[in-house]
């Protein structure tokens, strides 16, 4: 039986991975002796604070959290998580109704298209963008309708820009603030513009969050309902995976309008059945005042190193976008150069893989993404090869 030609025509029309021809180079390499820098993954180096794996230790040696954990969450979890957000962002909600845990942001933001998009329902996501916006719009029957993000507009959607008729359309629709994979950061007036759009349609507003705390500065980003009446149409995502160097954990939460927050509860019962206990115990151990200095520490180190590798890049006439948030370098391709070109590139001369910004999606052309989650040593490897290449 032919397997390949009985899969699903959403899960057909999916994107191609646009990595392999890079992946493929890089294998070359490393086996040819070559001594590869991978820039190219979004996922923390440094480890979980020790604390939250002592909370994960002690809870799993407890046969009470062994069982089925329950569709929501532990109310202690959603409490903690509630807890953490009104002290960062200064906004209060109901942990019993407007909070609810994930299996990492990426699942409440996969599942969130199946509570609420029909066959033919538009969303409308942000190109470039983290992809599961698009890919999850397309599994659940829904179009994509992608807004490009501009460096003239700082990488924010220009709302005006998006026809009439599919505002009507559109059910969901995706902000990312501090953005992967631009680095951008959104101010409040940019905020207020999404959730006056919002509105003004009646869609429903998915903010993701997962950067919030990865910022370099004073300046912290904000939240979606640090605009006033955002409640009524919004729900934002929030993940411990960046925060607290955690990826492989899998936990993050959703905060935001009740009913939104229950249709995504209805289908998460129907398809997942929750974070082990022992990890959302964990979770509310993260999520304590007292981690902040593990956090601040983490921050220190980012900062540390964007501006490092910046510093390299410029000086050898790469234009580095400007930002104050994320792991995240972009960079603009050099004249007559493609995002792929310049990648290839890259690796070949330099050894250092990075991610070509059509990767995130067609308007992600004519950049490359660099990711500072390698260690510190790797970094400044990195930041001597390049010094020390004839790239260009
Ligand atoms: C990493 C990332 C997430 C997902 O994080 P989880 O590990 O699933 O919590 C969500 N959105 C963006 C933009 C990310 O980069």
């Amino acid at each position: 039986m032919d397997i390949k030609s009985k899969l699903s025509n959403n899960l057909s029309k999916l994107p191609k991975y646009l990595f392999a021809e890079i992946e493929e180079i890089r294998n070359k390499l490393i086996a040819q002796g070559v001594d590869v820098i991978d820039l190219s993954i979004g996922d923390p180096d440094l480890p979980t604070p020790s604390p939250i794996i002592e909370a994960l230790y002690e809870a799993a040696k407890d046969p009470a959290n062994h069982k089925y954990p329950s569709y929501y969450g532990m109310i202690q979890f959603r409490k903690a998580a509630a807890e953490w957000y009104f002290r960062r962002f200064s906004v209060e909600f109901d942990p019993s109704k407007e909070v609810i845990a994930l299996i990492g942001s990426k699942e409440g933001i996969a599942h969130i298209h199946w509570a609420f998009l029909n066959p033919g329902d538009y969303a409308i996501v942000p190109d470039p963008g983290y992809p599961v916006y698009n890919g999850a719009t397309i599994l659940a029957g829904g179009i994509p309708y992608k807004v490009p993000l501009k460096e003239e507009n700082n990488f924010f959607p220009d709302f005006d820009s998006i026809p009439e008729e599919i505002a009507k359309k559109a059910k969901i629709m995706f902000v990312n603030y501090p953005n992967n994979p631009t680095s951008a950061t959104a101010t409040y007036e940019q905020l207020e513009k999404a959730v006056w759009f919002a509105k003004k349609y009646e869609i429903i507003l998915c903010s993701d969050l997962a950067y919030s705390e990865i910022y370099q500065g004073n300046e912290k980003p904000i939240s979606i309902f640090n605009i006033p009446s955002a409640k009524e149409i919004a729900i934002e995502f929030h993940s411990l995976s960046k925060t607290f160097n955690m990826t492989g954990w899998r936990i993050g939460f959703a905060i935001g309008n009740e009913d939104i927050v229950k249709g995504l509860g209805s289908i998460k019962s129907n398809v997942d059945s929750g974070v082990f206990n022992a990890i959302q115990i964990a979770g509310i151990r993260a999520l304590q005042p007292d981690m902040e200095k593990y956090v601040e520490e983490t921050r220190k180190t980012i900062e540390n190193r964007k501006k490092n590798l910046t510093k390299a890049l410029e000086e050898i006439g790469f234009k580095v976008y400007s930002s104050n948030a994320t792991f995240y370098i972009w960079v603009k391709n050099p004249e007559g150069f493609s995002s792929k070109e310049i990648s290839t590139l890259l690796l070949n001369k330099t050894g250092i893989v990075v991610t070509p910004g059509n990767g995130f999606g067609e308007y992600g052309e004519g950049y490359f993404r660099i990711s500072v989650t390698a260690s510190d040593e790797r970094i400044k490897e990195a930041v001597e090869r390049i010094k020390n290449t004839k790239i260009l």
